[in-house]
């Protein structure tokens, strides 16, 4: 019997497929966790294959879990067996250094280690992520999750949903502001949501005319496709703050030339090759910033899970087998992905 079961890539140009590896046994400080959902974030995609440089291969990606505790170790005080838990992005950091001191775990001057493709401390090797039977995990790098909301919705809250939700409240997104979100992707919907249960007006910029619908009812005043320059020009000038999620190269200009005077877009898309770089006079004309954000902090991870709870807020999710992650992956290269795939673990089976 395998410690673990999942799925993985064996190599940049290869489908996932069935693989079995070993988990480290708690430690006195671990906690075990049986993955029921794991969501089906674009990072994925972009280390499965290598894009970013860097992928150790066999690659089980994955940092969208929620699951069941199973076993803690001696010295955990947070957790018993049975709770409902979460993992994002990250499940360890030095814990010492001024980042980790300030909650910013994400930003760890040592490195943080991720989920999967991070630096196995235990075992070796590197990290094996969510795409799984089960993952063990140091007490500080689990989350509490609500048993309020539906479980699988909660699941893309980990990433995708810490991802939005850190730079809204870092640059203070408010009633009275007026937010745009770019791409209706896994994050830009959760933008969406989040942007607008803290008060803002949020304007949604698609390339997808079929998203427009969709756009209105996960909470955008406004909707705008991005590829029509007249509906563009209609707010320029007009933004306080710009959360970017687009996972390709753009032209940054068409949207800072709509960030008013101090204005700021924020970059979390992560493309496999470079934007084109922005004209310079666009940014000098109204003191504009341009930005970017990883991730968010375990403590914010902890309170942005709260602030869904409290705001009934979950992803919206197309569910999946295991067997359909290539297939997937495929779909969501066309931005056919409404608006998260999470995979049902319990469609893993050893073979
Ligand atoms: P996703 O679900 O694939 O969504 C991306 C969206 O971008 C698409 O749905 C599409 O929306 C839009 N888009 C795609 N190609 C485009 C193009 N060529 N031009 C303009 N718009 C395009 O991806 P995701 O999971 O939300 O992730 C988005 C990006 O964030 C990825 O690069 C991912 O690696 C990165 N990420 C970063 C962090 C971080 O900490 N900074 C964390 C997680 C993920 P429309 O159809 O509405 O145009
Ligand atoms: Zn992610």
């Amino acid at each position: 019997m395998p410690q673990a079961i999942g799925y993985a890539a064996q190599a940049a140009d290869k489908d996932l497929d069935y693989f079995e590896f070993e988990r480290r046994d708690p430690t006195a400080e671990d906690v075990e966790i049986e993955i029921a959902y794991c969501g089906v974030c674009h990072s994925d995609l972009h280390q499965a294959r290598n894009e970013w440089g860097g992928t150790v291969f066999p690659c089980v990606p994955g940092h969208e879990i929620v699951g069941k505790v199973t076993r803690v170790g001696d010295k955990v005080a947070k957790f018993k067996v049975g709770d409902t838990v979460g993992v994002g992005c990250m499940v360890d950091s030095c814990g010492h250094c001024h980042s980790c001191d300030e909650g910013h775990e994400q930003y760890c001057e040592n490195g943080f280690v991720a989920t999967y493709n991070g630096e196995d401390k235990h075992l070796g090797g590197v990290t094996f992520g969510g795409y799984s039977n089960r993952i063990t995990v140091k007490e500080g790098f689990v989350l509490k999750v609500s048993d309020e909301l539906e479980l699988a919705g909660v699941a893309p809250l980990l990433c995708a949903g810490i991802t939005t939700y850190s730079p809204l409240r870092h640059w203070g997104v408010s009633k009275g502001h007026k937010v745009g979100v770019v791409g209706l992707g896994g994050l830009g919907h959760m933008a969406v949501k989040l942007a607008s249960a803290m008060g803002a007006e949020v304007v949604l910029f698609t390339t997808s005319p079929g998203k427009v619908e969709d756009g209105k009812r996960l909470g955008a005043d406004h909707v705008v496709i991005s590829k029509d320059e007249e509906q563009m020009q209609a707010w320029t000038n007009k933004l306080d703050f710009i959360l970017n999620t687009v996972a390709a190269p753009h032209d940054l200009d068409a949207y800072l030339s709509l960030l008013r005077l101090n204005g700021t877009m924020c970059l979390v898309g992560v493309p496999a090759e470079h934007h084109p770089s922005p004209a310079v006079f666009n940014l000098i004309s109204k003191r504009r910033s341009l930005a970017g954000s990883l991730i968010g902090g375990i403590a914010e991870t902890q309170e942005m899970l709260d602030f869904c709870a409290e705001h009934g807020i979950t992803s919206d999710i197309e569910m999946i087998a295991m067997d359909d992650i290539n297939e997937a992956y495929e779909r969501m290269l066309k931005s056919d992905v409404k608006y998260r795939f999470v995979i049902d673990m319990a469609t893993l089976k050893q073979k």
